[in-house]
């Protein structure tokens, strides 16, 4: 059978090899075992559930929510001579009824439907007179609340696949699961012991780095003067600093245009339409600008800050180097964002629960702002891809600084952040460990703890900063209750036993590709 999709592969869609993952998954389904496929966007999903559809007898069902898409993928398959169809609410009454009753008769192999189509008793009839291949779940991550999308109407998908009599094997397919939401969803869909697949995440062709501790006006003029001959985009996390960023490169003579929610629709098709078409080379923008945007020669995306999420981040910054080649991804990161951040869910709607995923995602995000780690490991290993090498190129691979030996200074400040028996936040820790006299530290009687005052020769932001890159290396955690606290996790008893060495880099307050280092 596979032997045989490897066939259709070239005859209907001209490819000539199977995309990592692609061929497995494939196979999988082919045999009856139900998946669970996690792959980027543009990871090329489609080939995984329209292959076996074509092999196998019967109506291949696609759960998507994306309407626009269906479209374009029903036209796409008939000119490559696949009967498919769709049933969404663009149809007609008549045409709805028509493609109905041809589904009855078995005349597609695809037939993709929106979700909120399914309950309807009408799909139930429907398909007890319809023989399904398979179950195709798009944009499975819908089901599952913890997901950064949750669309009810997938809640009930998995009770309308229970109660079809001969279940065929289902697929969910999701580009953006963490390993929680990967759990949930196989749960909620009622997957039987799936197969996981987890590929695809590593875009090698990007140059990952983070930038901290500069001007980043004058960092950002530089960058983008030097290569005035390429598209980039910047991304700002307000309306107002796309305005601001985008008038200063204007200024510097920069070929620039801004897109974001607070400009007309005319405006913004406009931006979008120059910047397509290569007559502005860079775009200030803030995440408004994106969705549907598939430009394939954007050689780098600086973030001005850092996004909430990794989530956010990659997928924005994976917007550069769409078409293979190499390209870059910068982020500028200053410890404040953070609290921008913070601000900003704790100010927000989200009930309690919601806010500490929140939170907990954005701890994710600014550890990897600190990580020494390669970054793209980092990432990719956020998605649960496991088994992919350093990249080679991003900043902290390429980082040829010297590592030093902070085993003593680690072991000094964990053990403070153990005697606070995870009670208090990171800035207290530090004061403790500066010495402060603040009225609180000798209230809580702080200053009698045997670790007061260690780092009495250190500015109290070194000692802030040096706690947050042990937290990002794993040795303490942030909690949240009402404040967040810090206390050690288990990596930190073999470095307070002695077992283990601490190593750090000794620049690592500025992260970023040798040669941008003018
Ligand atoms: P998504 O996962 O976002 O749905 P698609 O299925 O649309 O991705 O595929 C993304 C792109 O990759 C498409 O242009 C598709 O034609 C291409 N593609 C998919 N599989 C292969 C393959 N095995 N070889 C070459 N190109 C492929
Ligand atoms: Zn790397």
């Amino acid at each position: 059978m596979l032997e045989q999709a490897q066939r259709l592969l070239k005859q209907v869609y001209g490819y000539d090899s199977f995309r990592k993952g692609q061929g497995e998954i494939i196979e999988g389904l082919i045999q009856g075992k139900d998946t669970l496929a996690i792959l980027p966007t543009g990871g090329g999903k489609s080939v995984c559930y329209q292959l076996p559809a074509m092999l196998l007898p019967g109506t291949a069902i696609v759960v998507s929510p994306l309407i626009s898409l269906m479209k374009d993928q029903v036209d796409a398959l008939s000119r490559l001579g696949v009967s498919a169809a769709y049933l969404n609410s663009s149809l007609d009454a008549a045409t709805y009824r028509e493609v109905v009753r041809q589904s009855a008769q078995g005349a597609y192999k695809l037939l993709y439907v929106a979700p909120e189509r399914l309950d309807g008793t009408m799909f139930e009839s429907l398909s007890s007179q319809m023989q399904i291949s398979l179950i195709a779940i798009d944009e499975a991550h819908c089901v599952s609340q913890w997901g950064h999308d949750f669309r009810p109407s997938y809640r009930q998908l998995a009770g309308w696949i229970g109660r079809l009599e001969n279940r065929p094997p289902v697929a969910a397919f999701t580009a953006t699961a963490t390993p929680e939401v990967s759990r949930d969803i196989a749960a909620m869909l009622g997957l039987r012991e799936p197969n996981v697949f987890i590929t695809g995440f590593a875009r090698t062709n990007l140059s990952l780095s983070v930038v901290t501790g500069i001007d980043k006006r004058k960092f950002l003029r530089d960058y983008v003067k030097q290569r005035h001959d390429q598209s980039g985009i910047i991304y700002t996390a307000t309306r107002k600093e796309a305005e601001e960023v985008c008038s200063d490169l204007q200024r510097q003579g920069v070929s620039v245009s801004k897109y974001h929610g607070g400009l007309s629709d005319d405006e913004r098709a406009d931006a979008q339409e120059k910047f397509r078409f290569d007559d502005v080379r860079v775009m200030v923008a803030t995440n408004a600008f994106g969705m549907g945007i598939d430009k394939p020669n954007v050689r780098y995306v600086v973030h001005w800050q850092m996004p909430g999420d990794v989530e956010s981040y990659y997928q924005e910054a994976g917007r550069a180097g769409r078409d293979g080649e190499e390209s870059e991804c910068v982020l500028l990161f200053e410890p404040q964002d953070v609290q921008v951040q913070r601000f900003l869910i704790e100010r927000g709607t989200a009930d309690s629960e919601r806010r500490a995923i929140q939170l907990n995602k954005l701890y994710t995000m600014m550890h990897y702002s600190r990580t020494d780690r390669c970054f793209l490991q980092f990432i990719v290993s956020y998605f649960g891809e496991a088994d992919v090498p350093p990249c080679g190129k991003c900043g902290n691979c390429l980082d040829q600084s010297e590592k030093v030996d902070m085993t003593e200074d680690a072991r000094k400040a964990l053990s403070c952040v153990g005697r606070l028996k995870g009670r208090f936040g990171i800035s207290l820790a530090a004061k403790v460990l500066k010495g402060s006299r603040e009225k609180r530290i000798l209230e809580l009687g702080l200053d009698r703890l045997s670790t007061y005052a260690l780092f009495r020769d250190w500015a109290e932001k070194e000692i802030t900063d040096w706690l947050y890159w042990l937290v990002a290396e794993g040795y303490m955690r942030i909690s949240d209750g009402e404040y967040p606290t810090v206390s050690l996790t288990t990596e930190a008893l073999p470095v307070l036993e002695g077992s283990v060495q601490v190593m750090r880099r000794r620049s690592t307050s500025v992260k970023r590709k040798t040669t941008d280092q003018a």
